[in-house]
């Protein structure tokens, strides 16, 4: 788990939690990407939980605030709600519905498999987890508490359903040059492990059931929580405000895919970084990719024209205040996944008020410095909002 993921058990009061089930002895994290070595150790290195433990007890918690816990239980379809049910589904990323799916995936990234193998550390390290790329795609070693490694191959699905996971696991072994290449024991597990997102025609999705992040983040148990902690402050909102349920939910699948594409930018740009496999179908297949989702960044310069954006609507948005929604209006632009209420805490009409019918950007730039509102704001600190506000397209530059 990603050391950010701790903060978010301790604001919602589960710190208790993680201190029975985390490990006292965070591993240190080894990374091989590009030619050299790099080492995480402090306050980088990986907490380590017990999950299945940790998972536990966070049920129990739900269940000692009011939840009615069934256990061992499979929930059954669920074609739809009533208006005063909401059903929220965490399921992972199972589908619910067998034959009927109801709930499809919106966008995806290239499609991935782990293939997982268990054995004893042997002469591998015991306090390390490593990642290191390698042609196939790349190694996860993650040793477990009881002596245990879990070594993983996150691979191209398309490579390893043309060859078979076995061969690919070997050849990746053969190509290891960390603890990887010690492996003896053939992949026993292969799960699917390609990053997607999903919108629902019934209920409301969770963590993993939303979206699924690419495994090299790391990040799915922390998204997953505070996924749920903003989903459930969506329904609180709805049982108070039951004609807000489309806003809300429209709000909910904006926050997720804003998240989501954050993620895939950054994931796809460190896979991008790794140049020394660029021919192998893993990397070649992400790298396009990359390049399929980084837009060309426009240049504003301080000549550029602007114009406030006709296309941006306006939508009914929220800000998660504590647990509570509080309603406010933000505005889309076109192409953009995230509505915009404010920037550098200043309402986004504001900004369109320095821009009056056109004006340049050292125009607005000198507009500004006379205005009180954004007294505070530098003139890099104006020209670069601007520039922000192009990328969302909330003003065109002509
Ligand atoms: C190879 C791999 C490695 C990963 N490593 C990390 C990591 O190091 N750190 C990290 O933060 N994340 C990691 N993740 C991601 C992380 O495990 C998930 O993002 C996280 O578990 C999502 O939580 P969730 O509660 O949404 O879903 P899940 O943890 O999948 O929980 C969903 C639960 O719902 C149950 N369920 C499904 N259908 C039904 C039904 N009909 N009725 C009743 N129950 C049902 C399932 O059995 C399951 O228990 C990894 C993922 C993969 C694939």
């Amino acid at each position: 788990m990603i050391p950010a993921a701790t903060q978010v058990l301790h604001r919602l009061g589960l710190g208790s939690v993680l201190d029975a089930f985390m490990d006292a002895q965070p591993l240190k994290h080894g990374i091989r990407w590009g030619s050299d070595w790099n080492w995480r150790d402090g306050d980088h290195a990986s907490p380590r939980l017990k999950r299945d433990a940790f998972d536990a007890a966070l049920t129990f918690a739900a269940e000692g605030a009011g939840a009615r816990v069934v256990r061992h239980a499979r929930m059954p379809e669920f074609d739809g709600a009533d208006a005063r049910t909401i059903v929220v589904r965490a399921t992972g990323s199972a589908t619910w519905a067998r034959g009927k799916p109801d709930a499809t995936i919106v966008e995806q990234l290239p499609e991935t498999v782990a293939l997982t193998a268990r054995t004893a550390v042997g002469d591998g390290p015991r306090d390390a987890s490593i990642i290191e790329a390698v042609p196939q795609g790349w190694w996860w070693w993650l040793p477990l508490s009881d002596g245990d490694v879990l070594c993983t191959l996150v691979a191209d699905a398309e490579e390893v359903r043309k060859a078979s996971p076995a061969s690919v696991f070997a050849s990746a072994v053969r190509a290891s040059e960390g603890p990887a290449r010690l492996l003896r024991a053939p992949a026993v597990a292969g799960r699917v492990a390609t990053a997607w997102r999903r919108r629902s025609f019934a209920g409301w999705l969770v963590g993993d059931a939303a979206s699924r992040l690419d495994p090299l983040s790391s990040q799915g148990i922390e998204k997953a929580l505070a996924s749920a902690e903003h989903v459930a402050a969506g329904v609180s909102r709805v049982f108070e405000h039951p004609e807000e349920s489309d806003s809300v939910r429209a709000w909910l699948d904006r926050w997720d895919a804003g998240l989501f594409a954050a993620h895939a930018r950054r994931t796809l740009a460190y896979y991008a970084s790794e140049e020394r496999f660029a021919d192998a179908p893993f990397w070649t297949r992400r790298r396009a990719a990359y390049a399929e989702r980084e837009a060309p960044t426009r240049t504003v310069e301080p000549t550029t024209r602007l114009r406030r954006a006709k296309d941006a609507i306006g939508v009914d948005d929220y800000r998660l205040d504590d647990d509570r929604l509080v309603p406010q209006k933000a505005w889309l632009g076109r192409g953009a996944r995230t509505a915009v209420a404010q920037l550098s805490g200043i309402a986004v009409a504001r900004w369109w008020e320095l821009l009056a019918d056109g004006r340049t950007v050292e125009e607005a730039v000198g507009v500004a410095r006379m205005h009180p509102v954004f007294g505070t704001q530098s003139a890099a600190g104006v020209a670069r909002q601007f520039a922000e506000m192009v990328r969302l397209g909330l003003v065109d530059a002509e």
